[in-house]
C-alpha cells in the first residue's frame, strides 16, 4: 500500500534485527522502501540491500553533507560505478545542513554541486537534504541544477519555502515524522502542496511520528504519516496511499531499470 521513499535501514542501528524490521514493514503494507547512503560505504551498503530484496528495496547513492569533507574523486569515481546497478534510482541522500554545520560551509556547497552535476551525468533524480540552509540550495539548484529532478525529503521549511522548492518542476516535497508533530508549519505546507508533488518516508532511524513512543523509527510507521496527511487533506487513507505511491513511482521510475535489464 505505502512506498516508504526514505528509510535508513543499512545502518549499523538496524543490525540485530534488519531482515524482521524488514519483513514486519512488507506484512504491514509497505510494498517499497528506499534507502540513501550517507557516504560510500553506506552508499555500497544500500547497494547491497536492494539487491537481497529485489523490487522492495531501491538505493541511493550520495554523501550526506554530515560527511562532506569524506567525498573526494574517487568516492566520486566509485558512486558513478554503483549508478549503473538496477538497484540504484537516485543521487543522494546530499545537502547542506548548517544547524549542524558538522562540515564547513564552503566545502558543504562544492560536495552539493559536485552531486548536482553527477545527477545530470546519470539522469538520476536526487534526494536533498536542507537544514537551516534553504537560500543556498535554492541558489545553487538555480545556478547548477536547471532541469533535474527529485525530493526535498522530509521538507521542514515553511509556506514561503515550500512554494520556492515546488517552483522548480520536475521537484516534489516528502513528509516524515516531523508532520505529526505541533509547532511547525508543515501541516499548511501540506494543505497546499499540490498532490501529484507529495510523498511520505520515514527518514528511519531517526524521527519517529506521534503517537508512537519508541526510540528507533522503521519504514512501517510510515503509515502514521500517511494518515496525518490524510486527516490534514480530508482525504481516505487509500487515496493518499495511492497518491503518494504513484508519486514515488514517478519520480524514482521505479521498476523501470529493472524491466530495461
Ligand atoms: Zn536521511
Amino acid at each position: 500500500m505505502f512506498i516508504d521513499s526514505h528509510a535508513h535501514i543499512d545502518t549499523s542501528r538496524f543490525d540485530e534485527d534488519r531482515e524482521e524490521t524488514l519483513e514486519a514493514a512488507f506484512d504491514g503494507g509497505v510494498t517499497r522502501i528506499i534507502d540513501p547512503g550517507c557516504d560510500l560505504a553506506s552508499s555500497q551498503a544500500a547497494v547491497a540491500l536492494a539487491k537481497a530484496y529485489p523490487g522492495r528495496v531501491y538505493a541511493g547513492v550520495g554523501v550526506h553533507p554530515h560527511d562532506a569533507s569524506t567525498y573526494s574523486t574517487e568516492v566520486r569515481s566509485q558512486l558513478r560505478a554503483l549508478t549503473e546497478e538496477a538497484e540504484v534510482v537516485a543521487i543522494g541522500e546530499f545537502g547542506l545542513d548548517y544547524f549542524r554545520m558538522l562540515t564547513p560551509r564552503e566545502v558543504q556547497r562544492a560536495v552539493f554541486s559536485a552531486h548536482l552535476e553527477l545527477a545530470y551525468e546519470c539522469n538520476l533524480p536526487c534526494i536533498i537534504h536542507v537544514r537551516d540552509a534553504h537560500d543556498d540550495v535554492m541558489e545553487l539548484l538555480r545556478s547548477y541544477g536547471r532541469g533535474l529532478r527529485g525530493v526535498f525529503h522530509c521538507f521542514s521549511g515553511d509556506v514561503a519555502q515550500a512554494k520556492e522548492c515546488l517552483g522548480f518542476e520536475g521537484f516534489v516535497l516528502s513528509f516524515a515524522g516531523p508532520l505529526t508533530k505541533q509547532g511547525n508549519a508543515l501541516p499548511e505546507v501540506a494543505r497546499m502542496t499540490p498532490l501529484d508533488r507529495i510523498l511520505i518516508e520515514t527518514d528511519s532511524p531517526y524521527l519517529v511520528p506521534k503517537p508512537l513512543r519508541v526510540r528507533r523509527n522503521e519504514p512501517l510507521f510510515v503509515k502514521h504519516v500517511a494518515e496525518k496527511l490524510a486527516e490534514i487533506r480530508g482525504m481516505s487513507l487509500e487515496e493518499i496511499a495511492q497518491i503518494t505511491t504513484a508519486n514515488t513511482v514517478r519520480v524514482f521510475g521505479l521498476g523501470e531499470k529493472y524491466e530495461a535489464v
